[in-house]
């Protein structure tokens, strides 16, 4: 069967995720039939560079012969089992590794299924660790603006992109919202860290108010990925860590989109040297094969529900795939290839090629800025370069550099008007030329008229 048969078979029946569906009308709709590394081949052979790794999710290719060799092996002894009262060896090698691998402190693991929920782990965690320990009139949480944690009502809750999150603000907790440190809002002429320190400084004005009533403070560490990959340095990081300790509320750290090498280091927090006290991992985490997700915290808030279980401290939460077999022995067959091969250290040659071959965007009339962390580089643009005007977002000018990335076989899913490279670590020299290329050529497309 070729595109058009299925194509009309999903639109029968299917409502994808963050779509309004009538663009379909107009938009193609792309099956895909298989996947090998970097590539995505639709059913008329037709093939596309995913370089925005499926969502963020995969980091060594569709169809990795060693995490496919791990997940044959793991369906023919055990696929799944309820894990309160039973265990399993994937779930505790994986935990294992989680802690061997995160930030110094992390020794517990918790399993969820996605990112979301373990967003909505934490939360309650931090929630009920105060609670636990005396102090029910923490039930706040205080988060950066732009920030993004998920969909779920407490995860959307806690972040700030008001495109997802205002048709469902009556719905909503409402969190303390913090000036973000991202370096793209700085004054001209000011410093990206002269920025953070005073976006950190309007932070620790509202700890000195709210910190008796708030359970944690909840960042994702220098990459706002879904607020449009804006960006900011490892020095705000430190300084709330430090202002965390000094209020007493906990550090909650998602991980969930740069976790897993994306920034740079295998975890974003070791910029900073610093630890959280709940770290969120998910998307990444199975290489992109399976939903799992894991939120990691510290022994003494383990300890704080460890008790009697008529005192009533037990953290009562689960999801039915918790710690699925599968999803954790697809996470360890990932984790053993970055054991294997210096997969960090290759990633810096790449993300320096990614940034040279963007480098003439940086004249661009409608490009801002381009942006690099890691793994992640975002080119940002404008209706005006010189005051940053943006254009109208009805214009969604991110759309045409989508489309015209479909046609010569990239996939490129920009944020609004943010252009971004979030690509499988399997890339080539040459698949990175064709994606930044596509991308230059498909932005000067997108802003002619
Ligand atoms: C994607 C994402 C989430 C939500 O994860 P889902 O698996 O999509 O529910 C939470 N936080 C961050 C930072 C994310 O990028």
């Amino acid at each position: 069967m070729n595109n058009r048969v299925w194509l009309q078979r999903d639109l029968a029946h299917l409502w994808h995720p963050c779509t309004q569906m009538k663009d379909h009308e107009t938009l193609p709709l792309i099956p895909i039939r298989r996947g090998q590394g970097v590539w995505l081949e639709d059913f008329e052979g037709k093939r596309y560079l995913d370089a925005i790794s499926s969502w963020w999710v995969n980091l060594f290719g569709h169809a990795n012969p060693h995490i496919n060799a791990a997940l044959r092996d793991q369906m023919e002894t055990l696929e799944h089992v309820i894990l309160a009262g039973f265990s399993h060896a994937p779930a505790v090698e994986l935990a294992e590794h989680l802690v061997r691998l995160t930030p110094p402190g992390l020794e517990r693991v918790f399993y969820a299924d996605n990112g979301s929920s373990a967003v909505e782990v934490a939360l309650k965690m931090s929630f009920h660790y105060w609670r636990n320990c005396g102090q029910p009139q923490r039930t706040r949480f205080i988060n950066l603006s732009n920030s993004y944690h998920g969909e779920t009502l407490g995860a959307l809750a806690v972040g700030d992109v008001a495109l997802y999150k205002e048709t469902y603000q009556p719905l909503l907790l409402q969190p303390i919202t913090a000036p973000s440190p991202d370096c793209y809002l700085r004054e001209p002429g000011q410093s990206c860290e002269d920025h953070a320190r005073q976006a950190f400084r309007d932070l620790e004005l509202l700890l000195e108010r709210h910190a008796h009533e708030t359970c944690a403070v909840i960042i994702e560490p220098l990459v706002q990925c879904a607020g449009y990959m804006r960006m900011y340095p490892p020095v705000y990081l430190k300084w709330l860590r430090q202002a965390c300790d000094r209020f007493g509320v906990h550090l909650i750290a998602d991980e969930i989109a740069v976790g897993f090498g994306r920034t740079g280091t295998l975890f974003a927090c070791e910029q900073a040297g610093i630890s959280p006290d709940f770290l969120c991992l998910s998307k990444g985490l199975t290489g992109g094969y399976l939903p799992l997700s894991a939120v990691l915290t510290t022994d003494a808030i383990y300890q704080a529900f460890y008790d009697d279980y008529e005192r009533l401290t037990a953290f009562l939460h689960s999801h039915s795939y918790t710690g699925n077999a599968l999803a954790c022995r697809a996470a360890l067959a990932t984790l053993e290839l970055f054991e294997r091969e210096p997969v960090l250290e290759r990633n810096q040659e790449k993300a320096r090629l990614i940034r040279e071959l963007c480098a003439e965007l940086e004249d661009h009339p409608h490009v801002a800025e381009v942006r690099q962390t890691g793994m992640i580089t975002a080119i940002e643009m404008v209706r005006d370069r010189a005051t940053r005007e943006p254009y109208p977002w009805q214009e969604r000018r991110g759309l045409r550099v989508y489309r015209h990335g479909l046609e010569k076989g990239v996939l490129l899913r920009p944020l609004g008007n943010v252009v971004y490279f979030m690509p499988p670590y399997v890339i080539e020299e040459d698949e990175i030329r064709l994606m930044v290329d596509t991308a230059k050529e498909g932005i000067t497309l997108a802003t002619r008229d």
